[in-house]
């Protein structure tokens, strides 16, 4: 019988393949066992033959962006991973306008807004991800989030093809999209931003960028804060406050310098991540009657 690997071969032929890929490699986290196949379309053609492959093999797939918000687990992901390449990365400026692609690193275009003198973007200067993952999970900081920014959205679907959504469509709330669960493929966005003096953009930017250097543990491998926000409380308070920070279960701790966020000490695995995140969730409850939720997306086979 031939195998769906040697199928892939020839019906994906001219779009970048790789095989056996350590999820480590692509995620901030530097965590996670290996993708059966990682493929990179570079349009909207190579997504409709991915997809339609998938459909064809009931195989399952997912799109990894920066894999900032991952937290893979330890046999790995089966399946085909997406990630956008080619016209997915560019972007596009005119008269104001200005239209990215969902493979883009979401903190060059808010530079690059600045720069151009467009004021809207510099609270995602930033977040680590793509602008497709930050339209997946309305990524959002200081005070700004996606929905607040976007016009229209494309996705490609399998079924209905190339669609724009309207901003009213998008169904954007907190740390959430329309796209989530969807089965479709954000390929890219069109931004409404405010004609802006450069100069205080920019400078928002430097501002931003210092606030962040100052009290998130960039310096190590993390997908940033771990849980979502409860609704009335802060969760690096509570963490630490339930004399959480600095603790370790293997590999994975409690950052010294933002509770809130899960750090890889070296050779951190997924199972250790886990049991932390359990343990900081039994003792929170404990302490505060608060269930904490995580905001990291989980994936891969158990
Ligand atoms: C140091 C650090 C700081 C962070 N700070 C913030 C912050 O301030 N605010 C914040 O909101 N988040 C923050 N994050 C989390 C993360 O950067 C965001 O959630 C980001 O939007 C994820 O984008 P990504 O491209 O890395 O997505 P991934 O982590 O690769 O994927 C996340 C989900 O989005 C889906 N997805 C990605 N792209 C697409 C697409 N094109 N079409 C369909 N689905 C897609 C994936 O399948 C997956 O389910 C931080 C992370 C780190 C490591």
């Amino acid at each position: 019988m031939v195998s769906w690997q040697e199928k892939a071969n020839s019906a994906l032929k001219g779009i970048k393949q790789r095989y056996q890929v350590p999820m480590a490699e692509l995620t901030t986290f530097k965590i996670g066992g290996p993708l059966d196949l990682l493929v990179e379309p570079e349009n909207m053609a190579d997504i409709q033959k991915v997809l339609t492959f998938c459909q064809m093999e009931k195989l399952p797939w997912m799109i990894i962006g920066m894999g900032s918000n991952l937290l893979v687990r330890d046999k790995g992901i089966r399946g085909i991973g997406i990630k956008l390449g080619g016209i997915f990365t560019h972007d596009e400026f005119y008269e104001g306008l200005v239209t990215a692609g969902a493979g883009m690193a979401l903190g060059d275009l808010a530079k690059k807004t600045a720069c151009q003198g467009l004021s809207g973007l510099e609270f995602a200067c930033g977040i680590p991800g793509t602008v497709g993952g930050g339209v997946y999970m309305n990524a959002g900081a200081y005070d700004g989030e996606m929905a607040g920014v976007l016009k229209k959205v494309q996705a490609f679907d399998v079924e209905k093809g190339t669609i724009w959504y309207d901003k009213a469509e998008l169904d954007m709330g907190y740390r959430h999209s329309r796209f989530q669960g969807s089965g479709q493929v954000i390929t890219a966005i069109q931004l409404d931003l405010k004609i802006a003096d450069k100069e205080n953009a920019t400078a928002k930017i430097a501002e931003l960028t210092c606030q962040r250097e100052s009290k998130q543990p960039l310096e190590m491998p993390s997908a940033g804060s771990v849980f979502r926000r409860p609704v009335g409380y802060y969760v690096g308070p509570l963490i630490e406050k339930s004399g959480l920070k600095g603790f370790s279960i293997g590999g994975a701790q409690v950052s010294m310098k933002h509770a809130g966020f899960i750090v890889n000490n070296g050779g951190a695995t997924a199972a250790d991540v886990l049991k932390l995140i359990e343990h900081i969730r039994e003792i929170v409850k404990q302490k505060f009657s608060v269930e904490l939720i995580p905001e990291i997306r989980i994936v891969g086979e158990e």
